[in-house]
């Protein structure tokens, strides 16, 4: 068996860590690449949301690779996610290709139809050994995201361009070898001592951002064109609302984020009380608490057409007056450009940078008047 997966972000360290110790083979699609976006479009519904369309793509590049099998994950509704496997297999089988294809529903589903699903993979897994392999692999995928979450921090501060950067992937490589529990701990430890070292100007005045939106585009640099470094590199400290493993995670705790899904749905309850999918509540709920912990403000990333992300858009009006941050909406698809995203971002930043600026007036007068 030869298995693929499409990629998003790091997920495919975990990936890589997973099958090593399920010993079945993993074919790493290549990066996402223009290319890999101009085959699945070219395979896809034109309406398709723009992960799917990449997904075809990975999925492609890799069944060209010699990947026999294709797994992805499964879902529900009320978006269209649920149906995103059962759509690419379709495509895949109409242009020809043979293969097995594997739904990964998600483990609040069916505990048992879970466990079957990795015994296709590996005949002979038991349930403990699965629950070993699994929480490995996830320690593994939450040492990348806590190093990589640091790295949205330091960059804003760091003295030479690129240096977190270079840092990070450093990291990476070092956490890719760790395979035991202890082994996994002390490279994730190692990983974090590498970024903290990066030379940084803690007097920095930076622009504190949040970036909320849809799961994939916050999650695959591909897809939003590495705009994290390029926020990064114009000196703003970014927290983002999804990580890969609060993902996946089948509790609701959201470690890394660091505000459990109820708390933060709970902010959003006075504009948005019920699920509407994706991430569309999050994102609300993610704007309001940013708006409360002082941050200038917030990018909100979606696929063109994405129905959760949509509702959330037109909710964020009233959020934006109510909690006095403002918020960009960036909307991606095969279309987009990165001049014009980094033109758009440049302006925002302006805006945050002149509200900043007659904040910090206006505090400065009364702190005056408070003396007279
Ligand atoms: S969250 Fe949005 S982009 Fe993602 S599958 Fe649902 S509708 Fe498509």
């Amino acid at each position: 068996m030869k298995i693929s997966c499409p990629h998003m972000g790091h997920l495919h360290y975990m990936l890589e860590d997973l099958f090593e110790r399920l010993d079945v083979e993993y074919v790493k699609p290549p990066v996402s690449t223009t290319k890999t976006l101009t085959i699945g479009a070219k395979h896809s519904p034109e309406f398709a949301c723009l992960p799917l369309k990449i997904n075809v793509g990975n999925f492609i590049e890799a069944l060209d690779m010699g990947a026999d099998t294709l797994i992805m994950a499964g879902g529900h509704g009320p978006c269209r996610f649920g149906y995103y496997g059962i759509v690419e297999e379709r495509i895949l089988r109409d242009l020809g290709y043979e293969f097995d294809f594997i739904m990964l529903e998600p483990f609040n589903d069916g505990k048992r139809d879970f466990y079957k699903t990795f015994k296709r993979l590996s005949p002979g897994l038991t349930i403990p050994r699965l629950y070993k392999i699994l929480k490995a692999s996830f320690a593994k995928g939450r040492a990348f995201d806590y190093v990589h979450k640091r790295s949205l921090q330091v960059r804003a501060y760091e003295v030479n361009r690129g240096d977190t950067t270079r840092a990070l992937r450093q990291a990476e490589q070092l956490m890719a070898l760790a395979y035991t529990p202890e082994e996994i701990e002390e490279a994730g430890r190692e990983a974090l001592a590498l970024i903290d070292a990066v030379e940084q100007d803690p007097d920095r005045d930076v622009m504190k951002v949040a970036i909320v939106g849809e799961f994939f585009l916050l999650l695959e640099p591909f897809s939003n064109f590495g705009l994290e470094e390029i926020l990064g590199h114009m000196g703003v400290y970014l927290e983002r609302t999804v990580w890969v493993t609060d993902w996946i995670a089948p509790n609701r705790e959201n470690k890394v984020y660091g505000f459990p899904k109820n708390f933060v749905e709970e902010k959003a309850e006075p504009y948005l009380s019920h699920n509407v999918g994706g991430e569309g509540r999050e994102t609300i709920g993610g704007i309001v608490l940013m708006a409360e912990r002082g941050f200038d403000g917030a990018l909100q990333l979606l696929p063109f057409g994405c129905m959760p992300e949509n509702i959330a858009t037109s909710i964020i009006p009233k959020v934006q007056r109510d909690h006095d941050i403002p918020v960009l909406t960036l909307a991606f698809d095969e279309q987009t450009g990165r001049a014009g995203l980094v033109t758009r971002v440049e302006a925002f930043m302006d805006l945050l940078a002149a509200r900043r600026g007659s904040r910090l007036a206006l505090a400065g007068a009364a702190a005056a008047t408070d003396k007279i």
